[in-house]
């Protein structure tokens, strides 16, 4: 064996036994708050880790003290994947971060369905067996007008279970400007193929005339789809039939029209200083016999698809064993109930809807809080790092009202030094126990306030504390 060899040896062999770090203090504490199996097997997994850095070169091995350590961050790590964050992005409706915050109305109800039981399908008039739907049945058709409602898990779900029930082994027509894709691989096209229908694309990417419909329509239509194009607009040389009229057309061939509206508002956003996006009530009474729409977009409850229509074509779609397979738990049921209720009392809503009071925030509010963060924020950051108050855009989000942009204000914090300063304080505040979450664009990390409640800018800052700022300039975020 050469000396190098040896000597590689030795420091493995000085690497501290599993009952040497379990025998620490902190080792100690670990087991208490997680118990002994998994602070053993985060201790294996340092002491791997370890052996695998000395092999690489490493000429130190760690002690069992900063092998416990090590425990406790992959423990800490593994804890709380889902743990809350403040999103600072700007985008409202952020689909990576979980879509719509919900309302404390139905943050309690779902509390409730999940300590208590509750009637979910209990008639709680007659004693007997109720159905599932009746919670909603009532508020829905109160809200948009429609003869009858139902629940799935999402609007992707409500899309494919409409194509399934009414056009399985049948043509459904729709128009080449409206075959979407939405992100996380929802494209129309291949939610039609796997609802088992036939796809009859008509009309142009650009133009679609009433013409093309009345053409492509036969006896084996199942469905007429018109696709709301929520995450982009065609501007030009364009045209499309609007709702109306190709209601009236189907409805004469004998064949339902299915409104996917998206979002889909419960209200309109217009007396909320956004851009005017079609409410459902319009859709349903623009004659579409069936309307789908999202739970965790515009509407702000949980996520959910709604399917909104006919009596006789609910009907049909509850008889669909797929509806089994795509219904939504309790929890989520008591969520979206409590989120419905706060519709009926518009004059507050947007007071306890946060999707809404943060979409209708006005850019004077949230400039005048960042000025007040300013000082503190500036100061925890210290020297390495500029840190001002300035304008920005929000976004909806969720492919919600795309072209729509919402002047808002930010902390922009710029490095004196190199980009590669602010790409650390970004990973070093992503590595937080509540993450900060930002977006950066020219050169500066923004902090867009927007979706900040007043109530949780002490905690805010308290995270903010809680940066390494040692660890920020040595590099090891
Ligand atoms: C978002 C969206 C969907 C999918 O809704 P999810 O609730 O995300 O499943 C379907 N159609 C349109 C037009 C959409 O915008």
């Amino acid at each position: 064996m050469s000396a190098m060899a040896e000597s590689e040896v030795s420091s493995l062999r000085r690497l501290p036994a599993v009952a040497a770090v379990l025998a620490t203090a902190e080792a100690a504490l670990l087991q208490q708050r997680h118990g002994r199996v998994p602070t053993t097997q985060a201790i294996r997994q340092a002491i791997d880790e370890a052996r695998e850095a000395l092999r690489a070169g490493a000429s130190v091995a760690p002690s069992a003290m900063e092998l416990a350590q090590r425990a406790r961050s992959l423990l800490e790590a593994h804890a709380a994947g889902l743990r809350p964050l403040f999103n600072l992005t700007g985008t409202v409706l952020h689909t990576n971060l979980g879509r719509a915050v919900l309302a404390e109305a139905a943050i309690d109800a779902a509390v409730a369905a999940m300590r208590h039981a509750v009637a979910l399908e209990y008639d709680l008039d007659g004693g007997g067996r109720g159905e599932r739907d009746d919670h909603l049945r009532a508020l829905l058709r109160d809200l948009t007008g429609a003869e009858d409602a139902t629940v799935v898990n999402n609007n992707a779900a409500a899309v494919l279970l409409c194509l399934n029930t009414f056009a399985l082994g049948r043509e459904v027509v729709v128009s080449r400007g409206e075959l979407i894709e939405i992100g996380g691989a929802f494209r129309m096209p291949d939610i039609m193929a796997r609802a088992g229908v036939r796809m009859v694309e008509v009309g142009t990417t650009n133009r679609t005339h009433a013409a093309d419909y009345r053409d492509a329509i036969n006896p084996d239509t199942g469905l007429v789809l018109k696709v709301h194009t929520s995450n982009y607009r065609i501007q030009g040389f364009t045209a499309e039939v609007g709702a109306t009229e190709l209601a009236a057309l189907a409805d004469a061939a004998g064949v339902p029209l299915l409104n996917d509206l998206g979002s889909g508002s419960l209200v309109d956003l217009s007396g909320y200083g956004l851009a005017r996006e079609p409410t459902v009530r319009q859709a349903v009474a623009e004659g579409a016999r069936l309307v789908t729409f999202s739970g965790d977009k515009l509407l702000g409850g949980p996520q959910a698809g709604f399917i909104v229509g006919d009596r006789a074509l609910i009907a049909q779609i509850n008889r669909n064993p797929l509806k089994r397979a795509l219904r939504v738990d309790k929890l989520r049921l008591a969520a979206i109930e409590a989120t419905l209720n706060l519709y009926r009392d518009p004059d507050r809503l947007a007071e306890r809807l946060p999707t809404l009071r943060w979409l209708s925030r006005r850019k004077v509010e949230i400039a005048a809080q960042a000025r007040r963060l300013q000082p503190a924020v500036a100061e925890q950051l210290g020297d390495a790092f500029v840190v001002e108050v300035g304008d920005c855009s929000s976004q909806v989000g969720s492919g919600a009202l795309p072209l729509d942009t919402l002047a808002s204000a930010a902390l922009l914090i710029r490095p004196h030094g190199s980009q590669r300063e602010l790409e650390r304080l970004g990973a070093a505040l992503r590595a937080l126990p509540r993450p900060i979450i930002g977006r950066v664009a020219d050169g500066a990390l923004h902090l867009d306030l927007r979706c900040l409640d007043e109530a949780e800018e002490s905690l805010f800052l308290s995270a903010l504390g809680q940066l390494d700022m040692d660890g920020l300039a040595a590099g090891t975020p």
